[in-house]
């Protein structure tokens, strides 16, 4: 009597089609339900997307839903929606992107284990027990029907309470049928207590919060663009605070886990018995479902999270922030590509809301953006604390001060009068080429990734030598494999090697080194920064790490190690990488009243990108890259997808992709192709790597392009050659 007997269900493969199941008992309630359905030999989890009353499929070819999981709600039409925007734009199969976008526990076939509340209430046929039926010594059970008459329902920790005995007499009630189970999702700790003393915002903060408000409920795209300390953080709790007040929740990106205890506290201390979830790599399964159930269930006020959150179902939905927007760290590099702050953006066009885009170095798609009027942009311009001011920049040429073990007297001077004076310091190393590696001194061998196309990385606490790439490890060789010199010298300087050479200069001084290496155990990274807000720290030594969102209000110097590498790098991101890197990396010196000074070490002194530091101005920086880029054409002043391959052979991945061009060529669509180029790291994994670029002035042709390319090489299923798409890639 159904007229919907079949279900369309996308699965976790890379295919791109929903396939088509008998579902005698679904209703257009279940869509977008977790389903388990036979696929091939096994059972397998998918969601359902559709009901139909037809399939291209003969009946007899068509198998049955094994089970329809109903104990959570389904993905709503809005969820979907963005999802589907996912599937098309990236050209992604949807059964990928909607299945990896769930909690682990979601995706599994087997028993959910969710987490769970037992609570009880009485049946008709325990509402209709004359408690003088009870035996005349069942003082007990007559207890535990009057709690059950008095609440609606009683969870299985007061019915405890009752007596000891208590938990005997619910499952006889249970087994007479008198009550039954039902399991409903825990809550989670709020926080008790008042909320802080606001402190009154500055003129330029009261101007934001008051043009976000102005503006009302709808989309808009807000750009805040504040140096470090210019209080952007206390706007967005302004803002947070309306939707809540309004009865909305609020959804927070941060780039990394790193970043999100501090914010955690904050916003915790800010909003007293609100619910505030967070979701993020560091939790365990259990954690992230019943974060996301809570959030999906509309009962957490916050979530708080890393890139993949912004999928997180929220009936609610009032406002979306994105801090630090610019961090390359939003955008997943493997299966589906996306920008975590782009489909932030379109959600919220979607839902109809505000987003807050907040950076001190807005990437320049985002600049261009609020140049163009697309975006709408507020300017913090000042330190918010009193007494905050920029630190000074100064420049040490390393082509007059020669460093030693990567120090020039200069910087070490400035360490020893911090040492001195007690006040904190930061050594910041740019991780990226820069890592010490094994030479030897007689025949010039390296040790190679036999991998990858790189050099080991030289961790002499462990005594390996490991791959920043691939993650092979192994011991660090006593002589020259080419050779056999017993000679072997470590050059670059890692992190460890710059300790080394701090504690051999100041003996005395307490030195700590923040990289990922050293932050590996759970809560480390917490632990250190303690330690420094408590001042047990003289020196930090740290990486890209240290350098986003932290609070250092002891700090007063930050020295700079060669950061040159990225001045003259093929890769047309690089400047704008190092200039964010650096301005937030700068930004952690003098945060409190103590004025901070920050010295970068460089053998090009006069480089723009210098001096912009110096004045600490992104804006004037800004538009000379976005010169540069209009010239060149580049993004984003065009629209940028790339082909990926890899294959066990170079020449195999440059064939598939020179009979993709080939494809792309006889589709005449007005997008320019080019020639298909080995990758930066050529060699990945054992895997030999290629690309082929193709772009176009307009999003438009360059999608209607893709869709037709994409359905030309998926329709190729000789395919040797694994292959995938990036849009609007950022790395090459
Ligand atoms: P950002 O997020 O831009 O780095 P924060 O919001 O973290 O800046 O603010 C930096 C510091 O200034 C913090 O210690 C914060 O408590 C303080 N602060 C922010 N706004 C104000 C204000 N209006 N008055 C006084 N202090 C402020
Ligand atoms: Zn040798
Ligand atoms: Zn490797």
């Amino acid at each position: 009597m159904n007229s919907y007997p079949i279900a369309r269900v996308v699965l976790d493969v890379p295919l791109d089609e929903a396939f088509d199941y008998l579902a005698p008992d679904a209703t257009p309630e279940d869509i977008g339900r977790r389903v388990r359905v036979p696929f091939g030999r096994r059972q397998a989890v998918g969601v359902l997307v559709e009901l139909s009353d037809r399939s291209d499929l003969p009946p007899a070819k068509l198998k049955a839903i094994t089970h329809i999981f109903r104990d959570t709600p389904p993905l709503s039409a809005a969820d979907l929606k963005l999802l589907r925007f996912c599937a098309d734009y990236y050209h992604h199969p949807l059964g990928e992107v909607a299945l990896n976008s769930l909690p682990t526990r979601l995706r599994q076939s087997g028993e959910q284990n969710l987490p769970s509340r037992r609570r009880y209430q009485l049946t008709l046929a325990g509402q209709a027990l004359d408690p003088a039926q009870l035996p005349s010594r069942a003082g007990v059970q007559r207890k535990l029907l009057a709690l059950l008459r008095e609440k609606s329902a009683a969870y299985r920790e007061e019915i405890a309470d009752l007596a000891a005995s208590a938990p005997l007499a619910l499952k006889q009630f249970l087994d007479q049928g008198w009550v039954e189970e039902q399991t409903e999702l825990p809550d989670i700790a709020r926080p008790a207590g008042e909320p802080p003393a606001l402190p009154s915002l500055s003129p330029a903060q009261q101007a934001a919060v008051q043009a976000v408000r102005g503006a009302g409920p709808a989309y808009r795209v807000w750009l805040l663009h504040g140096i470090t300390g210019s209080g952007k953080t206390e706007v967005y709790l302004r803002l947070i605070a309306d939707a809540l007040e309004a009865g909305r929740q609020a959804l927070v990106l941060v780039p990394e886990i790193n970043l999100t205890p501090q914010l955690e506290e904050r916003i915790r201390r800010r909003f007293p018995g609100r619910a505030l979830v967070s979701l993020h790599s560091g939790l365990n399964d259990t954690e992230r479902v019943h974060h996301w159930l809570l959030a999906q269930a509309g009962r957490a006020d916050i979530v708080l999270g890393t890139r993949l959150s912004v999928f997180t179902p929220l009936p609610r939905l009032g406002l979306i922030v994105v801090d630090e927007e610019h961090d390359g760290s939003y955008k997943q590099q493997d299966g589906l590509r996306y920008s975590a702050r782009d489909v932030a953006v379109v959600r919220a066009n979607q839902r109809g809301v505000p987003i807050v885009l907040g950076s001190a170095t807005p990437s320049l798609e985002s600049w261009h953006n609020a140049q163009t009027g697309r975006y709408t942009l507020l300017e913090l311009p000042e330190r918010a604390a009193e007494n905050a001011v920029l630190p000074a920049v100064h420049l040490v040429d390393t082509r007059h001060h020669k460093p030693d073990h990567g120090f020039t007297p200069p910087l070490l001077k400035a360490l020893a009068a911090r040492l001195e004076r007690g006040e904190q310091s930061l050594v910041f190393i740019n991780r990226r080429g820069f890592a010490p590696v094994l030479l030897c001194s007689a025949c010039g061998w390296a040790a190679p990734c036999h991998r990858c196309a790189t050099r080991l990385v030289v961790h002499l606490r462990e005594r390996i030598l490991r791959c920043h790439h691939c993650g092979h490890e192994e011991r660090i060789p006593l002589a020259c494999p080419a050779c056999g010199n017993a000679d072997l010298v470590t050059v670059g300087h890692g992190t460890q090697r710059v300790e080394e050479t701090l504690t051999a200069h100041f003996p005395e001084a307490r030195i700590l080194r923040v990289d990922r290496d050293s932050t590996r155990r759970k809560h480390a990274l917490r632990d250190m920064l303690d330690q420094v807000h408590g001042g047990e720290t003289d020196i930090l030594v740290g990486t890209q790490m240290l350098a986003k969102g932290h609070d250092f209000p002891l700090l007063t110097l930050v020295g700079i190690l060669d950061a040159d590498g990225a001045l003259y790098s093929s890769d047309f991101r690089a400047s704008e990488r190092l200039f964010s890197q650096l301005m937030q990396v700068a930004g952690r010196a003098g945060r409190a009243g103590a004025g901070g000074e920050v010295l970068i070490q460089t053998g090009f002194p006069e480089h723009p990108l210098y001096a912009a530091i110096q004045r600490h101005n992104y804006a004037a920086f800004a538009a000379a890259l976005l010169d540069e880029r209009r010239v060149a054409r580049f993004p984003p002043f065009c629209h940028q997808a790339l082909l990926r391959a890899e294959a066990p052979s170079l020449a195999s991945a440059l064939d598939f992709l020179q009979q993709a061009m080939n494809a792309a060529k006889r589709l005449d669509y007005p997008v320019e192709i080019y020639d298909p180029v080995p990758a930066q790291m050529a060699r990945l994994a054992g895997k030999e790597r290629a690309h082929l670029l193709v772009q176009a002035d307009a999003r438009k042709p360059l999608q209607a392009f893709l869709a037709r390319w994409m359905a030309v090489l998926r329709g190729d299923k000789q395919q040797k050659v694994r292959w995938s798409l990036d849009v609007d890639p950022l790395e090459f």
